[in-house]
């Protein structure tokens, strides 16, 4: 059906669309820079800082306090552990036995020392990490058929929504996720790599093996989000089958809950072998004492 609109109509469409173009013209290109560069603080929510130790850190405490399971103090010592994020929901209940999420920039607290590529923290699965190198070598294969494009299938297995949304925003013009050559299918058939949110419900195990196997190979698997990784808030509910990697080969995993779509994007490129995980803004993020 054709609707008819009169001259009035058409002068006020006019104007609204030299607006438009003049708003696009002053703003410049809003597109972010990363990876090309670091992101930036704005980039990178505070609710996204992962728990930093501090000399005032008392592990025992942390461990007795975090809902989750992440932080475990070393043999009963007071003054060491291990944070392993793919249990971390990001709940900051922690800052009571003395961690610090605090960020460098933008933030009006004070005890200021993390910077906002703290919060890069995609990882290689801890089947991929055990391959005693060899893992390596897979993703070489792989990265040889994935350097041009890349296309990934999103499913939920069970998740708040929240991650779902965050994978969702990659496609805006912000984040623009095809200039990097990634794109998002609705086939198993025509996709490179399955990325996975939400903790994996009993009913969609089956569902998810199934989607697994129809997706060609070489593939991928991609976990985003402290659920699919290791059950973060649903791990001691009735419905919850096991981590993602129990089920089905994760290769990377993006912790957060949610992440921020700059941390899944840094995801993503791990996996396709675009980022390595010995860049520089990495390496300052491993050198943070204490994170698994
Ligand atoms: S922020 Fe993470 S490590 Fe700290 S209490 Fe919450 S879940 Fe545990
Ligand atoms: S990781 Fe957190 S935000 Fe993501 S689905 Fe689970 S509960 Fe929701």
């Amino acid at each position: 059906m054709r609707i008819r609109i009169g001259k009035k109509e058409e002068d006020a469409r006019e104007k609204m669309v030299k607006v438009w173009v003049l708003r696009g013209v002053n703003k410049g290109i809003l597109t972010t820079k990363y990876p090309k560069t670091a992101p930036t603080y704005a980039e990178i929510p505070d609710k996204s800082l992962p728990p930093n130790p501090t000399p005032s850190t008392n592990w025992l405490d942390g461990e007795k306090i975090c809902p989750t399971g992440a932080i475990v103090a070393e043999k009963e010592k007071t003054n060491a552990g291990n944070v392993d994020l793919g249990k971390c929901i990001y709940c900051a209940k922690c800052e009571q036995a003395g961690f610090n999420f605090r960020s460098s920039q933008g933030s009006t607290k004070t005890n200021l020392s993390i910077d906002a590529s703290a919060a890069l923290q995609a990882r290689f699965s801890a089947r991929q990490r055990t391959a005693d190198g060899e893992f390596l070598k897979n993703f070489e294969n792989k990265w040889k058929a994935f350097a041009k494009s890349f296309h990934i299938l999103l499913i939920d297995v069970g998740s708040c929504n929240a991650c779902n949304l965050e994978v969702l925003n990659l496609s805006n013009p912000y984040y623009d996720l095809q200039r990097l050559g990634i794109f998002f299918t609705n086939s198993p058939k025509h996709a490179d790599a399955l990325v996975v949110v939400g903790a994996l419900n009993k009913a969609m195990v089956e569902v998810l093996k199934r989607t697994y196997e129809m997706i060609p190979n070489p593939k991928l698997v991609i976990s985003v989000g402290a659920c699919p990784i290791s059950g973060g808030v649903f791990q001691t509910t009735e419905s919850f089958a096991s981590p993602v990697g129990e089920a089905i080969p994760v290769d990377v995993e993006v912790p957060g809950c949610p992440p921020s779509p700059i941390q899944i994007l840094q995801g993503l490129l791990v996996a396709m072998g675009k980022l390595k995980l010995h860049d520089s803004s990495l390496d300052e993020v491993k050198t943070h004492q204490g994170f698994g």
